[in-house]
């Protein structure tokens, strides 16, 4: 049975995250924007762990809540429309879980989970990335070397989120190039590795309280037992670990979708021109129901997806449809809503601007659209 109504607690999640979001995040939302990409505000971790949401994606045997991929859909919509770059943090320790979910032995989920479902505020990342190697995965060149009960890594990520901020990262690396994808493994890494440094901060157009940046390995030792799961499965995880972090992307495009339209139409309400609000014209209050319609779309294909993966069920095309789907649309509402609302739009008066640079970002992130459209064509 197909049903679109909340159950009574996702109708009372949804309800406690977008006060939490109205009274922790959105007020701060555009002040940590304009702060130097080198500046973290940790009063995101603070109010994250506060309102005990850290944690979120974690099993329940390990400590979390034990929330389904729904309603955790449901939730994180409420923290994007509030702010995407904030919502971000959230979203690289969920990256990293994920990966831990998927590729973890039983010890190393008992050991991390346990050690980031315990809302000190702990923070995770998942570091694929490297200059040469973006959407060409096989192309990782961070080099794992073992050397007795150890590996010794060598090499520089890019663009990673929660750069500099994290306290675990999940690793990349290969421990033999000639054998491309058979070759990656992940490792997990923590920050305080001999080493292993923070790189260059990127000044990043969107997306700003979150921060993105290089991770530097130089001989960088930690035990073989950090080797995710069984060796030589690297790539198949990444896969699988974006599968399940697509739906999540997606449900940031909606969130800031959302905040662009709610803006454009109290705009279109209020603003009078020829006599009357703009809203009383059909090409704007046309303009809006596109919007609201397109909206619905996006939040469906998401609920889809996140009831298959609750379901036990393939996902695979619908995560990529939906992220595909919802951050080009969400590119476009955000495009929409600054032509609706004319110069006051254009300004930083309204906060259109931001959300067109945050929506941006999640076209090229876990995936371009163009890699969306790879997945989705090799499912046909
Ligand atoms: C805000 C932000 C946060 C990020 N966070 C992380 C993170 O936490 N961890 C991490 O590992 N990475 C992260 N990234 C990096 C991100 O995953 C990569 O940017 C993305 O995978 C694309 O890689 P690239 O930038 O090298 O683009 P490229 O792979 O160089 O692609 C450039 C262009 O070519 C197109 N293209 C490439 N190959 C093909 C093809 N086969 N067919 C058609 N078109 C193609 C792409 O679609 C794109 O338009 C982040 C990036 C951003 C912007």
């Amino acid at each position: 049975m197909i049903s679109f109504t909340l159950t009574e607690e996702q109708a009372a999640l949804q309800k406690a995250a977008r006060e939490f979001a109205d009274k922790h995040i959105r007020p701060y939302a555009r002040e940590i924007d304009r702060q130097p990409s080198t500046h973290f505000d940790w009063k995101i971790v603070d109010r994250f762990v506060a309102g005990g949401y850290m944690a979120y994606n974690i099993p329940k045997e390990y400590g979390g809540p034990g929330i389904d991929m729904l309603t955790c859909a449901i939730v994180c919509e409420e923290f994007a429309a509030a702010c995407a770059g904030i919502s971000g943090v959230l979203g690289g320790t969920m990256l990293f879980c994920n990966c831990l979910k998927v590729g973890g032995t039983e010890e190393q989920k008992k050991e991390y989970f346990t050690l980031l479902a315990d809302n000190k505020g702990r923070v995770g990342a998942m570091a694929l990335t490297e200059r040469q190697a973006g959407s060409d995965m096989g192309n990782v060149g961070l080099l794992a070397r073992r050397e007795g009960d150890e590996y010794i890594l060598n090499g520089v990520k890019c663009y990673i989120s929660n750069a500099g901020v994290a306290d675990f990262y999940m690793v990349l690396a290969t421990t033999d190039p000639a054998k491309k994808y058979a070759g990656l493994d992940f490792f997990i890494v923590p920050a305080d590795t001999p080493g292993f440094s923070v790189g260059k901060i990127e000044d990043k157009i969107g997306l700003r309280a979150e921060q993105t940046g290089e991770l530097i390995f130089e001989n960088a030792r930690i035990p073989a037992a950090n080797l995710l799961g069984k060796p030589s499965t690297g790539f198949l995880i990444a896969l699988q670990a974006l599968d399940l972090s697509r739906p999540l992307v997606a449900v940031n495009a909606v969130g800031i979708a959302r905040a662009a339209y709610e803006v454009a139409l109290d705009y279109a309400r209020k603003r009078v021109q020829f006599g009357r609000p703009i809203f009383k014209n059909q090409a704007v209050a046309f303009a809006l129901a596109d919007m609201a319609t397109t909206i619905d779309a996006m939040r469906l294909m998401i609920w889809r997806a996140c009831s298959l993966i609750d379901e036990g069920k393939e996902y695979t095309k619908e995560g990529s449809m939906a992220k595909l789907f919802a951050s080009e649309a969400a590119v476009e509402i955000c495009i929409k809503a600054m032509h609706l609302a004319g110069a006051a739009g254009y300004s930083r008066d309204l906060p259109l601007e931001k959300y067109l640079r945050d929506a941006k970002s999640l076209t090229i992130i876990e995936g371009t659209s163009e890699i969306q459209r790879h997945v989705i064509s090799e499912e046909l």
